[in-house]
């Protein structure tokens, strides 16, 4: 219980890991390609590719759309700061817009009144694996002519509308770090259905270096863009792919786990995230809001004393000192009243029921 999340890991993923330690190829060889494969097939997603982190998959995301410099993106301030650092890594602007008091995911709406000539695009979050007002956000995009980049990050295994998440916006990332739902140490994957983007991208990933299927058998190729290595290994999409087969499981113990913390918080104050009717979570954090910010202090270290993970998801990306020193100084209405009452408790599949009602006294106790 020492953290709000953890990475389960079985007998099988160490398996998988190890023989691939014994094949010709530890990185670009056939796991990575498999690991992507099996990503598209499970979200329904034409292109796939693995990367060393989501924030390096963000980072060429948005380098892939080659934007002027000074280009705004669109996105929300409630997510952690790799999402916004991926648009000033490519010397765009975030313009920061509100989030929806009852999912905390981005208010299309107020994603509207901050467009502009400048608008390029939208970075939206699945905020604790609940999916954004993607129909909303598709047709703002549309409109605007702007791209539709989702961090779904927490949200793999995620469905709106029956999609799957992967499917939906022009660009989707994921993260595989130990916290998400399924891990590789390390590790991210853009996915796309367009074609131009994902070869962008793919080169993007090792140095923009391409070289074409004539060039195979010499030593010519061409570097025709500034890339990065970005690569993830073999043995890492190996973890992956073994993890990949247990997600649905995954992601039912995760919702079971919720809606037990719901249950028992029920006929208290504290007000529990929320699942819309038209969506599956991953649930990838369970988030409860308190009466005040001291209310919040005290549950937090009521909770930290008695050794259960505790964390706040997020604080505001315009708070930290480089985006101040950016001239950023907005104050997000919903974002700073959900910030100021928020705590991400426990949630990940290690987690018994019996665990639930244990942080749940302790949480009642504290009250
Ligand atoms: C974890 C996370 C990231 C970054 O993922 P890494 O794989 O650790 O780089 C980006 N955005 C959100 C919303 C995240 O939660």
């Amino acid at each position: 219980m020492k953290s709000y999340g953890r990475q389960y890991i079985d007998e099988k993923d160490i398996k998988s890991v190890v023989e691939t330690l014994k094949e010709d190829y530890l990185t670009t060889g056939p796991k990575v390609k498999e690991f992507e494969d099996k990503i598209c097939k499970y979200v329904n997603a034409r292109y796939g590719i693995a990367v060393n982190s989501a924030t390096s998959a963000l980072d060429i995301a948005v380098q892939s759309l080659a934007l002027p410099e000074g280009s705004e993106i669109i996105t929300t301030a409630f997510t952690f700061a790799a999402t916004s650092n991926s648009i000033l890594y490519n010397n765009c602007k975030p313009v920061f817009a509100d989030v929806l008091r009852d999912t905390y995911t981005i208010d299309p709406e107020e994603v509207k009144k901050k467009i502009n000539e400048k608008t390029k695009a939208i970075i939206c979050v699945d905020y604790a694996g609940h999916p954004c007002e993607l129909d909303e956000l598709k047709q703002i995009a549309r409109e605007h002519n702007l791209i539709l980049i989702e961090d779904a990050s927490h949200s793999l295994g995620a469905e709106y509308k029956n999609q799957k998440i992967g499917s939906i916006a022009d660009i989707t990332i994921f993260s595989f770090h130990p916290v998400k739902p399924i891990t590789t140490g390390e590790g991210g994957m853009i996915v796309t259905n367009n074609e131009k983007l994902a070869e962008k991208i793919k080169m993007l990933r090792s140095h923009g270096i391409d070289k074409s299927p004539e060039q195979r058998d010499t030593w010519e190729y061409d570097m025709k863009e500034l890339g990065r290595n970005y690569r993830i290994t073999d043995f890492q999409c190996a973890l992956g792919i073994s993890q990949l087969e247990k997600l649905n499981e995954f992601i039912n113990k995760r919702n079971e786990l919720a809606n037990k913390y719901t249950e028992l918080l029920k006929n208290t104050e504290i007000e529990v995230s929320i699942v819309k009717e038209y969506v599956k979570s991953g649930r990838h954090l369970f988030t409860i809001l308190l009466k005040d910010e001291k209310e919040r202090k005290k549950i937090y270290d009521k909770l930290r004393e008695r050794g259960i993970g505790v964390n706040v998801h997020y604080i505001p990306i315009y708070k930290f000192t480089y985006y101040k020193k950016l001239g950023y100084n907005e104050k997000l209405k919903n974002t700073e009243e959900i910030y100021s009452r928020i705590l991400s408790i426990p949630l990940h599949v290690n987690l018994t029921e019996n665990d639930i009602e244990k942080i749940v006294n302790v949480i009642k106790e504290g009250l």
